[in-house]
């Protein structure tokens, strides 16, 4: 199963393969300044299921996280958080319906509770490394 995406433009197209390893939503300070955004949607998956097949996005960083982003239109395609060996795609980029979020995960950074169903990790949860704590929101 692959699904292509592009940016805003049309100048860079990704194409994703395979189920991703995660839906959720991202309350990182980092997605937070990069987008203007109280938070992030995004789906995580591994590198190597995530193939550039058109154009050059340059990879830009605010802090740690390399961002590649489109140098004709701005879109932030993907984020690449540092050591886990994934890129996490920005899923307003994404067919309409496949977003199918499981979780928030930062809360610690959150500007405002989400008060939804999902758990709300205050870091990364377990399968990403950090210790599934939530927030009592
Ligand atoms: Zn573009
Ligand atoms: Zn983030």
């Amino acid at each position: 199963m692959t699904t292509t995406i592009g940016c805003l433009c049309g100048a860079v197209k990704l194409e994703l393969s395979g189920a991703a390893m995660a839906h959720l939503y991202c309350h990182c300070d980092d997605c937070q300044r990069v987008h203007g955004a109280a938070y992030l949607p995004a789906v995580m998956y591994r590198a190597s299921q995530v193939r550039l097949v058109a154009g050059e996005p340059v990879l830009w960083k605010l802090k740690t996280t390399a961002r590649a982003t489109c140098r004709e239109c701005g879109t932030r395609l993907y984020a690449e958080p540092p050591g886990l060996g994934v890129r996490s795609v920005t899923a307003t980029l994404l067919p309409e319906g496949m977003f199918q979020p499981t979780f928030h995960m930062q809360c610690q950074h959150a500007l405002l509770p989400v008060r939804d169903g999902l758990p709300h990790y205050k870091g990364y949860p377990k399968m990403f490394g950090g210790s599934d704590d939530v927030m009592p929101w």
